[in-house]
């Protein structure tokens, strides 16, 4: 689960992580007085999406004055924010932060995560901070530096003054990003956050150590344990469709190809995506409806799946075990006729009363292609999905 960079700033507030005094509106009306509550003759405005990279398209402002403060607030709320790492279509602005400018002598980069290839905590920082933070990493990887924690005995001292070291860092601030360092550790346990990235860290023109930026990842098998980070959930910024499929129980997540998966197991429909590629075709989603599917499921995943305009045909893999074939058959019968289904429908049906359940497809009305096997159903689909006209 990710949060907004100002629900960041106050876990980093509340961990003893240094961060600019700022306020929140979600109205352009308000903007003003908040600023005025602010100390200072310039403000940041930041728009608040669950992505980065705002910098660079109009999402981070310097407002030089009030009438400045009030226009960026004008301008970024109600409109939808597209960042390299958003979709074509962006994230709403519902919500901007004001904050407290400083002048600023050095950019750093610096991030906690679980690193699954050494199984431990891991730092990563760079003197190289800031906005091209990617740029570096690609052209000139010796700039990133990183640290493993010991399970065991935690993060020590020596290895916050090392790293310390590596930014260029003296006195007071060694021990000023040993506190930023800690934090960051104990955040990362206590509230199982996945990774705590602060770019740019920043040394001000006094020398003083600030997170200018905050962006938390949490793990979601561990968010509900938190009730405090679950308030700070926004379904805003998340992708409809598949905050619809949480509702019904439904694993769905999208993806970009043409060819709509309906299958029933993670493992099944994993195989499924595989032959699919294989095959020349591109799945628009990954789809596990679960192992008791009832009629409702079917018709709300094939709902789902056709509410993506990418879709050009659908393939339906269901093993009945626990659900005979021939029910299921039935089902997917009723939920194309309810949600009126427009594109080709590749069904492959395996188990018990398979037979009956491919009859009753074969002699419906709805031009349903009931394949022999998954390799024929995944050929089948791929070519309708291409327009190629396969016999239907
Ligand atoms: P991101 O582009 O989404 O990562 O947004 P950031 O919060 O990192 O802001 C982008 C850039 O705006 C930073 O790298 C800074 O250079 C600049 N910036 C953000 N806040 C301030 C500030 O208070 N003062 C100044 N001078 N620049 C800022
Ligand atoms: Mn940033």
């Amino acid at each position: 689960m990710n949060i907004h960079e100002y629900q960041a700033k106050q876990l980093f507030k509340a961990f003893g992580i240094a961060a600019p005094q700022g306020k929140i509106v979600t109205a352009a009306a308000d903007a003003v007085l908040a600023a005025q509550d602010i100390p200072g003759e310039t403000w940041v405005v930041k728009a608040q999406v669950h992505a980065g990279g705002r910098g660079k398209v109009g999402g981070v402002k310097l407002a030089k004055n009030m009438a400045e403060v009030k226009q960026y607030a004008i301008d970024m709320l109600g409109s939808r924010l597209v960042t390299k790492q958003t979709g074509l279509e962006g994230l709403p602005v519902n919500t901007v932060l004001i904050e407290k400018t400083y002048p600023i002598k050095h950019e750093f980069y610096l991030s906690v995560l679980v690193d699954r290839a050494s199984e431990r905590v891991m730092f990563v920082c760079s003197v190289a901070g800031g906005m091209d933070i990617e740029e570096v990493a690609a052209q000139t990887p010796e700039k990133i530096i990183t640290l493993l924690v010991d399970p065991a005995a935690g993060l020590q001292s020596y290895q916050c003054r090392k790293v310390a070291f590596d930014l260029c860092l003296q006195g007071a601030q060694v021990r000023a990003l040993e506190k930023i360092m800690q934090g960051m550790y104990r955040l990362l346990l206590e509230k199982d956050a996945s990774q705590i990235e602060i770019n740019p860290l920043v040394e001000t023109d006094d020398g003083e150590l600030l997170a200018l930026d905050a962006k938390i990842n949490f793990d979601d098998n561990a968010v509900a344990l938190h009730p405090d980070i679950l308030e700070f959930r926004d379904q805003s910024q998340e992708d409809e469709k598949e905050n619809i499929a949480q509702q019904f129980d439904l694993n769905y997540i999208t993806l970009d190809g043409s060819i709509g998966c309906m299958v029933n197991g993670a493992g099944l429909a994993m195989a499924t995506m595989d032959l699919v590629k294989l095959k020349g075709g591109a799945p628009a989603n990954f789809l596990d409806v679960g192992g008791g599917t009832t009629l409702e499921k079917v018709c709300e995943a094939f709902k789902l799946i056709l509410s993506d305009k990418n879709v050009k045909a659908v393939l339906v893999n269901i093993f009945g075990g626990i659900v005979q074939c021939d029910v299921i058959a039935q089902g997917i019968l009723t939920a194309v006729d309810e949600v009126h289904v427009q594109v080709p429908v590749v069904v492959r049906l395996e188990g018990t009363n398979a037979e009956k359940g491919r009859e009753l497809l074969n002699n419906s009305d709805f031009g349903i292609v009931a394949a022999e096997n998954l390799a024929s159903a995944a050929e089948q689909v791929v070519a309708l999905a291409n327009n190629e006209g396969m016999n239907v």
